[in-house]
């Protein structure tokens, strides 16, 4: 059966908080996060400035305690007063009574249902206060902090995190309560897709649509960290799957707002139709290769290879038409040029356009034809491509939360420490979080791990094992190496 292949946005009902309509075929909005400490009601607010000042329509604070969720009434009024726009969300971890609290000021209260008590009607008595106050709610579960009953159901996969949403959307149905928001997020580009993608099946099946929040967790810092949100953000909304959406990154957080606003722009140019004769010849939402060829980078072409090269505004699409159209199975190539001559771009339009042929096991190459940059950085950006899709591991893989109020050490200049020494192991994955509430789950299938646990100090992980506790940080980085070594795991740089 014939299909036509192209940009459409999904259907989603609108949702209004603080001023910002997301869904409803709004644009799609661009957020941040502070990490200052929320209880510092002058840092806060002035970072929160600066978030809005660099075009974020919606920026989320932590409220981990009773302090930090009470310093956001007067943090809302200092915002008011000064004239800030954007939206202001509070994030919450564990504790029910601090959502309250927080729900009574903010504009929109996220929660995690790994770790939201639902047993003691709190859910509903949150949802009674945002219902009142025109507040609404983010259902926002994370690959790495799934609730025990669920994991042990469904292990950490992207149907656990489906069955983890549902079971709130279902309650606030049930509740007649639909200023809800959900999201799916992951540091493993494959799972956040994944999960994103079944949960609209599963919201279609019951009939609901909820607008969809996007993001990769953790995905570090420079051109990696902008790749990695590259390929699992514009794999999405080549589905047309998003509302909003933040790019994370191990930076100062007001460096996301532009990454997000270039992803949101290159995707306002969509346009082309391609036709399809079989578009059941793949899975969206498992992993079925369409060859067992080694993914390559264009010096690595040999004659087994197809290149296809992508010239409308929408490459996604004109390549998933022309793979899914072949009759062989030739290995394919994706090539695609770039007149930009700014690398941070080249990198996030390359990542958008080619992550989802590579996360959909379609493509098994990449080429960029990018003539004002060099051969080197080409390389390094193609590489990066494929390992932020999974594909192929040529470096060390550093899952580095962005930081927020809870983080105990300088995350920035530690992860680049951290890189400088061990960034030639490229069989690793290393682990850097900010705090060791969340630190631990959320750097999910990480080699080793680096975790703040008390100011300035560091507990270290071998897999989801604690190796030595509460240590300083001036010698954290040493530890972390030689137990690397004991490990049998490490080698010199070349
Ligand atoms: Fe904040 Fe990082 Fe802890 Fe997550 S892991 S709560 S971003 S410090």
């Amino acid at each position: 059966m014939k299909t036509t292949l192209k940009y459409s946005r999904r259907e989603a009902h609108e949702v209004c908080f603080g001023g910002v309509k997301i869904g409803g075929g709004n644009p799609i909005a661009v957020q941040s996060m502070t990490n200052t400490p929320t209880a510092d009601v002058e840092l806060s607010v002035a970072q929160t400035k600066r978030i809005a000042e660099a075009g974020a329509e919606i920026v989320r604070l932590t409220a981990q305690g009773k302090k930090e969720g009470e310093a956001l009434a007067p943090i809302m009024q200092r915002l008011h007063t000064e004239g800030v726009k954007a939206a202001i969300v509070a994030d919450i971890h564990f504790t029910p009574e601090i959502a309250m609290i927080a729900a009574e000021a903010v504009d929109k209260v996220r929660i995690n249902p790994g770790n939201f008590r639902t047993s003691n009607g709190e859910l509903q008595r949150l949802i009674e206060i945002c219902r009142r106050r025109g507040v609404a709610l983010r259902i926002g579960v994370n690959h790495g902090s799934l609730a025990k009953r669920i994991f042990d159901e469904y292990g950490d996969t992207p149907e656990g995190m489906v069955a983890s949403a549902m079971e709130f959307l279902q309650m606030c149905r049930e509740a007649d309560f639909h200023d809800v928001v959900v999201s799916m997020k992951s540091s493993n580009t494959r799972v956040m897709v994944h999960a994103y993608r079944l949960l609209v099946e599963a919201m279609e099946r019951e009939g609901m649509t909820y607008p969809l929040h996007l993001g990769v967790t953790e995905a570090g810092d420079g051109i990696e960290g902008r790749i990695k949100s590259g390929v699992g953000i514009g794999a999405l909304l080549a589905d047309g799957i998003g509302d909003t959406l933040r790019v994370s990154l191990t930076e100062d957080p007001e460096n996301e707002v532009p990454v997000g606003r270039i992803i949101v722009d290159y995707f306002a140019k969509r346009e082309g139709e391609f036709e399809v004769d079989n578009i059941d010849a793949y899975s969206p939402t498992s992993f079925c290769p369409r060859t067992t060829a080694k993914p390559i980078i264009h010096s690595e072409i040999t004659s087994e290879y197809a290149v296809i090269e992508a010239t409308s505004m929408n490459p996604t699409h004109e390549w998933r038409a022309a793979i899914l159209n072949r009759k062989d199975c030739t290995p394919v190539v994706l090539r695609r040029r770039y007149e930009e001559s700014n690398k941070e771009r080249v990198a996030i339009y390359a990542a958008i356009d080619m992550g989802q042929l590579l996360i959909d096991g379609l493509a098994d190459g990449v080429w960029i034809d990018a003539p004002a940059l060099s051969d080197k950085e080409i390389e390094d950006i193609e590489l990066m491509l494929l390992q932020a899709s999974r594909l192929r591991f040529s470096r060390t893989e550093y899952i580095a939360c962005p930081s927020c109020g809870r983080t105990l050490y300088d995350i920035q200049s530690t992860l680049a420490k951290i890189k400088e020494r061990t960034s030639h192991l490229k069989d690793l994955k290393i682990g850097v979080m900010g705090c060791i509430v969340n630190g631990p789950g959320e750097m999910a299938d990480a080699d080793y791990g680096y975790v703040g646990s008390s100011p300035e100090h560091i507990t270290l992980y071998r897999g989801r094992e604690i190796v030595e506790r509460n240590i300083h940080q001036s010698e954290a980085l040493d530890h972390l190496i030689e137990i690397i070594k004991r490990d049998g795991r490490w080698h010199d740089p070349k």
